[in-house]
Protein backbone atom coordinates (compact mmCIF):
# COMPACT_ATOMS: atom_id res chain seq x y z
CA UNK A 1 0.00 0.00 0.00
CA UNK A 2 1.71 3.26 -0.85
CA UNK A 3 1.73 6.26 1.98
CA UNK A 4 -1.84 7.98 1.96
CA UNK A 5 -0.89 8.48 5.45
CA UNK A 6 -2.49 12.58 4.86
CA UNK A 7 -5.87 10.60 3.64
CA UNK A 8 -5.79 8.18 6.86
CA UNK A 9 -8.40 10.38 8.68
CA UNK A 10 -11.00 9.29 5.74
CA UNK A 11 -9.90 5.50 5.08
CA UNK A 12 -10.63 2.66 7.27
CA UNK A 13 -9.49 -0.80 6.02
CA UNK A 14 -11.50 -4.09 6.18
CA UNK A 15 -14.40 -2.60 6.23
CA UNK A 16 -17.59 -5.51 5.67
CA UNK A 17 -19.30 -3.83 2.33
CA UNK A 18 -22.52 -5.81 3.35
CA UNK A 19 -23.30 -2.92 5.57
CA UNK A 20 -22.93 -0.81 2.35
CA UNK A 21 -25.50 -2.66 -0.23
CA UNK A 22 -28.64 -3.35 0.03
CA UNK A 23 -28.09 -7.04 -0.48
CA UNK A 24 -26.07 -6.80 2.98
CA UNK A 25 -23.99 -9.50 1.47
CA UNK A 26 -20.34 -10.24 0.47
CA UNK A 27 -16.93 -9.88 2.24
CA UNK A 28 -15.05 -6.89 3.17
CA UNK A 29 -13.29 -3.88 1.07
CA UNK A 30 -9.36 -3.74 1.89
CA UNK A 31 -9.33 0.02 2.14
CA UNK A 32 -12.80 2.01 2.18
CA UNK A 33 -12.50 5.83 1.84
CA UNK A 34 -15.05 8.48 2.55
CA UNK A 35 -13.09 11.58 0.96
CA UNK A 36 -14.15 15.11 3.12
CA UNK A 37 -14.42 17.06 -0.21
CA UNK A 38 -13.80 17.16 -3.74
CA UNK A 39 -10.08 18.10 -3.19
CA UNK A 40 -9.41 14.99 -1.34
CA UNK A 41 -11.32 12.67 -4.13
CA UNK A 42 -8.88 14.16 -6.48
CA UNK A 43 -6.00 13.36 -4.33
CA UNK A 44 -7.01 10.12 -3.83
CA UNK A 45 -7.95 9.06 -7.17
CA UNK A 46 -4.70 10.56 -8.32
CA UNK A 47 -2.91 8.62 -6.19
CA UNK A 48 -4.69 5.18 -7.06
CA UNK A 49 -3.95 6.12 -11.08
CA UNK A 50 -0.06 6.43 -10.17
CA UNK A 51 0.25 3.43 -7.83
CA UNK A 52 -1.63 1.16 -9.80
CA UNK A 53 -4.61 0.81 -6.89
CA UNK A 54 -7.83 -0.95 -7.89
CA UNK A 55 -10.83 1.01 -6.97
CA UNK A 56 -14.45 1.40 -7.34
CA UNK A 57 -16.92 4.03 -6.80
CA UNK A 58 -19.84 2.85 -4.54
CA UNK A 59 -23.36 4.77 -4.24
CA UNK A 60 -26.14 3.05 -1.75
CA UNK A 61 -25.01 -0.61 -3.18
CA UNK A 62 -28.51 -0.75 -5.00
CA UNK A 63 -28.00 -2.77 -7.74
CA UNK A 64 -23.88 -4.41 -6.51
CA UNK A 65 -24.09 -8.26 -5.50
CA UNK A 66 -20.26 -8.02 -3.57
CA UNK A 67 -18.39 -11.29 -3.72
CA UNK A 68 -17.66 -13.17 -0.25
CA UNK A 69 -14.20 -12.71 -0.80
CA UNK A 70 -14.77 -9.26 -0.57
CA UNK A 71 -12.83 -6.49 -2.86
CA UNK A 72 -9.14 -6.50 -2.56
CA UNK A 73 -8.63 -2.65 -3.78
CA UNK A 74 -10.18 0.66 -2.43
CA UNK A 75 -13.62 1.65 -2.36
CA UNK A 76 -14.90 4.77 -2.01
CA UNK A 77 -18.15 6.48 -0.88
CA UNK A 78 -19.11 9.88 -1.31
CA UNK A 79 -20.82 10.67 2.48
CA UNK A 80 -21.77 14.22 4.47
CA UNK A 81 -22.88 17.21 3.00
CA UNK A 82 -19.93 18.12 0.67
CA UNK A 83 -21.55 15.52 -1.38
CA UNK A 84 -25.39 15.33 -0.77
CA UNK A 85 -26.32 19.17 -0.68
CA UNK A 86 -29.58 19.95 -3.02
CA UNK A 87 -30.01 23.17 -4.67
CA UNK A 88 -33.08 24.29 -6.52
CA UNK A 89 -32.74 27.35 -8.98
CA UNK A 90 -35.78 27.85 -10.83
CA UNK A 91 -36.49 24.67 -12.96
CA UNK A 92 -32.98 23.51 -12.40
CA UNK A 93 -31.98 21.45 -9.59
CA UNK A 94 -27.97 20.70 -8.30
CA UNK A 95 -27.71 17.74 -6.89
CA UNK A 96 -24.08 16.04 -5.29
CA UNK A 97 -23.54 12.48 -6.34
CA UNK A 98 -23.51 11.38 -2.75
CA UNK A 99 -26.98 13.19 -2.50
CA UNK A 100 -29.91 10.03 -2.16
CA UNK A 101 -31.93 10.15 -4.74
CA UNK A 102 -35.17 9.78 -3.46
CA UNK A 103 -34.90 12.95 -1.49
CA UNK A 104 -33.80 14.82 -4.66
CA UNK A 105 -36.87 13.09 -6.25
CA UNK A 106 -39.34 14.38 -3.10
CA UNK A 107 -37.56 17.69 -2.93
CA UNK A 108 -38.43 18.54 -6.66
CA UNK A 109 -42.18 17.45 -6.06
CA UNK A 110 -42.34 19.77 -3.04
CA UNK A 111 -40.94 22.71 -4.88
CA UNK A 112 -43.82 21.78 -7.35
CA UNK A 113 -41.03 20.55 -10.31
CA UNK A 114 -42.25 18.08 -12.60
CA UNK A 115 -40.25 14.99 -14.26
CA UNK A 116 -38.72 12.80 -10.82
CA UNK A 117 -41.74 11.64 -9.39
CA UNK A 118 -41.65 9.32 -12.76
CA UNK A 119 -38.56 6.85 -11.00
CA UNK A 120 -40.37 7.20 -7.20
CA UNK A 121 -39.46 4.01 -5.40
CA UNK A 122 -35.93 3.93 -7.34
CA UNK A 123 -33.61 3.28 -4.68
CA UNK A 124 -30.29 5.26 -5.13
CA UNK A 125 -27.35 7.78 -4.94
CA UNK A 126 -27.50 10.71 -7.39
CA UNK A 127 -24.33 9.34 -8.89
CA UNK A 128 -25.91 5.62 -9.16
CA UNK A 129 -28.91 6.52 -10.55
CA UNK A 130 -27.11 8.37 -13.35
CA UNK A 131 -24.22 6.07 -14.03
CA UNK A 132 -27.12 3.14 -14.18
CA UNK A 133 -29.67 5.29 -16.23
CA UNK A 134 -31.84 3.97 -13.85
CA UNK A 135 -35.45 3.88 -14.98
CA UNK A 136 -38.51 2.01 -15.59
CA UNK A 137 -42.39 2.24 -17.01
CA UNK A 138 -42.40 5.66 -16.95
CA UNK A 139 -39.02 6.77 -18.41
CA UNK A 140 -35.54 7.14 -17.23
CA UNK A 141 -33.48 9.26 -15.70
CA UNK A 142 -31.55 10.19 -19.00
CA UNK A 143 -34.62 12.44 -19.77
CA UNK A 144 -34.28 14.55 -17.15
CA UNK A 145 -30.66 15.31 -17.00
CA UNK A 146 -29.29 18.23 -18.51
CA UNK A 147 -25.62 18.24 -17.08
CA UNK A 148 -23.27 16.54 -14.95
CA UNK A 149 -19.99 17.34 -13.00
CA UNK A 150 -17.26 14.49 -13.17
CA UNK A 151 -13.99 13.59 -13.01
CA UNK A 152 -13.05 11.79 -16.13
CA UNK A 153 -10.48 8.79 -16.23
CA UNK A 154 -7.22 11.25 -16.19
CA UNK A 155 -8.12 12.89 -13.26
CA UNK A 156 -9.99 15.98 -14.81
CA UNK A 157 -12.96 17.85 -13.66
CA UNK A 158 -15.27 18.46 -16.34
CA UNK A 159 -18.91 19.64 -17.09
CA UNK A 160 -20.56 17.23 -19.54
CA UNK A 161 -23.97 17.61 -21.36
CA UNK A 162 -26.20 15.18 -21.13
CA UNK A 163 -25.83 14.64 -25.17
CA UNK A 164 -22.66 13.37 -24.39
CA UNK A 165 -23.36 10.72 -21.97
CA UNK A 166 -23.68 8.27 -23.88
CA UNK A 167 -27.53 7.30 -22.51
CA UNK A 168 -28.76 4.28 -23.10
CA UNK A 169 -31.22 1.50 -21.63
CA UNK A 170 -29.26 1.01 -18.35
CA UNK A 171 -26.48 2.33 -19.87
CA UNK A 172 -23.77 5.23 -19.62
CA UNK A 173 -20.43 5.64 -21.15
CA UNK A 174 -19.55 6.93 -17.66
CA UNK A 175 -17.12 3.47 -16.71
CA UNK A 176 -14.28 4.61 -14.81
CA UNK A 177 -15.57 8.31 -13.86
CA UNK A 178 -16.89 9.63 -10.44
CA UNK A 179 -20.16 11.84 -10.69
CA UNK A 180 -19.42 14.65 -8.44
CA UNK A 181 -23.23 15.77 -9.03
CA UNK A 182 -26.32 16.59 -11.89
CA UNK A 183 -28.13 19.07 -12.67
CA UNK A 184 -31.67 17.97 -13.61
CA UNK A 185 -34.20 20.22 -16.09
CA UNK A 186 -37.53 19.62 -14.50
CA UNK A 187 -40.98 21.59 -15.25
CA UNK A 188 -43.39 23.49 -13.07
CA UNK A 189 -46.25 21.76 -12.14
CA UNK A 190 -48.96 21.40 -9.75
CA UNK A 191 -47.71 20.26 -6.64
CA UNK A 192 -50.67 18.08 -4.98
CA UNK A 193 -50.56 16.13 -8.79
CA UNK A 194 -46.90 15.40 -8.27
CA UNK A 195 -47.27 14.24 -4.72
CA UNK A 196 -50.20 12.16 -6.32
CA UNK A 197 -48.32 10.60 -9.24
CA UNK A 198 -45.39 9.97 -6.76
CA UNK A 199 -47.42 8.41 -4.18
CA UNK A 200 -49.34 5.95 -7.69
CA UNK A 201 -45.95 4.86 -9.17
CA UNK A 202 -44.82 4.08 -5.72
CA UNK A 203 -47.88 2.18 -4.82
CA UNK A 204 -47.47 0.56 -8.46
CA UNK A 205 -44.17 -0.82 -7.66
CA UNK A 206 -44.56 -1.78 -4.51
CA UNK A 207 -47.35 -3.64 -5.31
CA UNK A 208 -45.62 -5.60 -8.06
CA UNK A 209 -42.51 -6.40 -6.54
CA UNK A 210 -40.60 -7.33 -3.01
CA UNK A 211 -40.27 -4.87 -0.44
CA UNK A 212 -38.21 -1.83 -1.09
CA UNK A 213 -36.91 -3.17 1.85
CA UNK A 214 -36.20 -6.75 1.25
CA UNK A 215 -32.45 -7.53 0.56
CA UNK A 216 -32.43 -7.51 -3.17
CA UNK A 217 -30.44 -5.23 -6.01
CA UNK A 218 -33.77 -5.09 -7.78
CA UNK A 219 -33.85 -6.58 -11.39
CA UNK A 220 -31.06 -9.01 -12.03
CA UNK A 221 -31.23 -9.43 -15.58
CA UNK A 222 -31.78 -6.76 -18.32
CA UNK A 223 -34.39 -6.70 -20.57
CA UNK A 224 -33.72 -8.55 -23.74
CA UNK A 225 -35.25 -6.50 -26.99
CA UNK A 226 -38.49 -6.68 -27.44
CA UNK A 227 -39.18 -9.14 -23.93
CA UNK A 228 -39.36 -9.00 -20.48
CA UNK A 229 -37.09 -10.96 -18.82
CA UNK A 230 -39.19 -11.32 -15.46
CA UNK A 231 -41.72 -12.94 -17.71
CA UNK A 232 -39.11 -15.00 -19.35
CA UNK A 233 -38.20 -16.49 -15.62
CA UNK A 234 -41.72 -16.82 -14.86
CA UNK A 235 -42.39 -18.87 -17.71
CA UNK A 236 -39.67 -20.90 -17.24
CA UNK A 237 -40.91 -21.95 -13.88
CA UNK A 238 -38.44 -20.47 -11.75
CA UNK A 239 -40.58 -18.47 -9.30
CA UNK A 240 -40.04 -19.91 -5.47
CA UNK A 241 -36.70 -21.58 -6.80
CA UNK A 242 -33.92 -21.45 -4.35
CA UNK A 243 -30.40 -22.17 -3.81
CA UNK A 244 -29.06 -21.69 -0.13
CA UNK A 245 -30.41 -18.55 1.67
CA UNK A 246 -31.06 -17.02 -1.87
CA UNK A 247 -34.59 -17.42 -3.91
CA UNK A 248 -36.30 -16.34 -6.69
CA UNK A 249 -39.23 -14.15 -5.88
CA UNK A 250 -42.66 -15.36 -6.08
CA UNK A 251 -44.04 -11.51 -6.60
CA UNK A 252 -41.75 -10.56 -9.36
CA UNK A 253 -39.31 -13.38 -10.82
CA UNK A 254 -36.45 -10.46 -12.01
CA UNK A 255 -35.74 -10.14 -8.64
CA UNK A 256 -33.56 -12.56 -6.14
CA UNK A 257 -34.07 -12.14 -2.41
CA UNK A 258 -31.65 -12.68 0.58
CA UNK A 259 -32.79 -14.70 3.11
CA UNK A 260 -31.12 -14.73 6.59
CA UNK A 261 -27.87 -16.87 6.04
CA UNK A 262 -27.70 -16.26 2.45
CA UNK A 263 -24.52 -16.25 0.89
CA UNK A 264 -23.05 -14.40 -2.55
CA UNK A 265 -22.36 -17.47 -3.42
CA UNK A 266 -26.09 -18.96 -3.20
CA UNK A 267 -27.18 -15.63 -5.32
CA UNK A 268 -24.76 -16.42 -7.64
CA UNK A 269 -25.58 -20.04 -7.91
CA UNK A 270 -29.27 -19.18 -8.49
CA UNK A 271 -28.17 -16.39 -11.55
CA UNK A 272 -26.54 -19.22 -13.48
CA UNK A 273 -29.28 -21.63 -13.02
CA UNK A 274 -31.63 -18.61 -14.41
CA UNK A 275 -29.53 -18.15 -17.19
CA UNK A 276 -29.15 -21.81 -18.04
CA UNK A 277 -33.41 -22.53 -17.80
CA UNK A 278 -34.27 -19.31 -20.08
CA UNK A 279 -31.64 -20.13 -22.60
CA UNK A 280 -32.28 -23.98 -22.82
CA UNK A 281 -36.30 -23.14 -23.25
CA UNK A 282 -35.93 -19.88 -25.29
CA UNK A 283 -32.26 -19.74 -26.66
CA UNK A 284 -32.28 -16.04 -24.70
CA UNK A 285 -28.98 -15.34 -22.99
CA UNK A 286 -29.91 -13.21 -20.27
CA UNK A 287 -27.44 -10.49 -19.65
CA UNK A 288 -27.03 -9.38 -15.75
CA UNK A 289 -28.14 -5.52 -14.87
CA UNK A 290 -26.79 -6.18 -11.13
CA UNK A 291 -23.27 -5.57 -11.21
CA UNK A 292 -21.07 -8.09 -9.46
CA UNK A 293 -17.51 -6.99 -7.74
C1 LIG B 1 -35.78 -2.56 -4.28
C2 LIG B 1 -35.04 -2.07 -5.49
C3 LIG B 1 -35.74 -1.59 -6.58
C4 LIG B 1 -35.07 -1.15 -7.74
N1 LIG B 1 -35.79 -0.69 -8.80
C5 LIG B 1 -35.14 -0.21 -9.89
C6 LIG B 1 -35.88 0.32 -10.99
O1 LIG B 1 -37.09 0.38 -11.01
N2 LIG B 1 -35.17 0.78 -12.07
C7 LIG B 1 -33.80 0.75 -12.10
O2 LIG B 1 -33.21 1.19 -13.09
N3 LIG B 1 -33.09 0.25 -11.07
C8 LIG B 1 -33.73 -0.23 -9.97
N4 LIG B 1 -33.00 -0.74 -8.91
C9 LIG B 1 -31.53 -0.76 -8.98
C10 LIG B 1 -30.88 0.50 -8.36
O3 LIG B 1 -31.83 1.23 -7.65
C11 LIG B 1 -30.29 1.39 -9.46
O4 LIG B 1 -29.39 0.68 -10.29
C12 LIG B 1 -29.53 2.61 -8.89
O5 LIG B 1 -29.12 3.37 -9.98
C13 LIG B 1 -28.37 2.21 -8.02
O6 LIG B 1 -27.82 3.39 -7.43
P1 LIG B 1 -26.72 3.25 -6.27
O7 LIG B 1 -26.35 4.60 -5.82
O8 LIG B 1 -27.19 2.31 -5.25
O9 LIG B 1 -25.52 2.63 -7.11
P2 LIG B 1 -24.59 1.41 -6.68
O10 LIG B 1 -25.38 0.16 -6.68
O11 LIG B 1 -23.82 1.75 -5.47
O12 LIG B 1 -23.60 1.39 -7.94
C14 LIG B 1 -24.09 1.11 -9.23
C15 LIG B 1 -23.05 1.57 -10.25
O13 LIG B 1 -22.97 2.99 -10.20
C16 LIG B 1 -21.61 3.36 -9.95
N5 LIG B 1 -21.61 4.60 -9.14
C17 LIG B 1 -22.20 4.82 -7.94
N6 LIG B 1 -21.97 6.08 -7.54
C18 LIG B 1 -21.22 6.67 -8.50
C19 LIG B 1 -20.63 7.94 -8.67
N7 LIG B 1 -20.77 8.94 -7.77
N8 LIG B 1 -19.90 8.17 -9.78
C20 LIG B 1 -19.72 7.21 -10.73
N9 LIG B 1 -20.25 5.99 -10.63
C21 LIG B 1 -20.99 5.72 -9.53
C22 LIG B 1 -21.01 2.19 -9.21
O14 LIG B 1 -19.60 2.18 -9.33
C23 LIG B 1 -21.66 1.06 -9.96
O15 LIG B 1 -21.00 0.89 -11.20
C24 LIG B 1 -33.66 -1.20 -7.76
C25 LIG B 1 -32.94 -1.66 -6.67
C26 LIG B 1 -33.62 -2.10 -5.53
C27 LIG B 1 -32.83 -2.59 -4.34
Amino acid sequence: MPSFTDLEPSCRTDVPLAEHTWYGLGGAARWFYTPRGEAELCALLARFRTSGMPWRILGRGANVLVRDQGFDGAVIKLVGDAHACIQIDGTLVHAGGGADFTRVVRRSVDHGLGGLENLAGIPGSVGGIIRMNAGGRYGCVAEHVREVRLIGPEGGTETRAARDIGFRYRHTDLGGCVILGATFALRRDDRSELRERFKRIWNEKAAAQPAVSARSAGCIFKNPRGEAAGALLDQAGLKGQRVGGAEISSRHANFIVAHPGARTADVLELIALAKDRVRSKTGIELELEVEVW
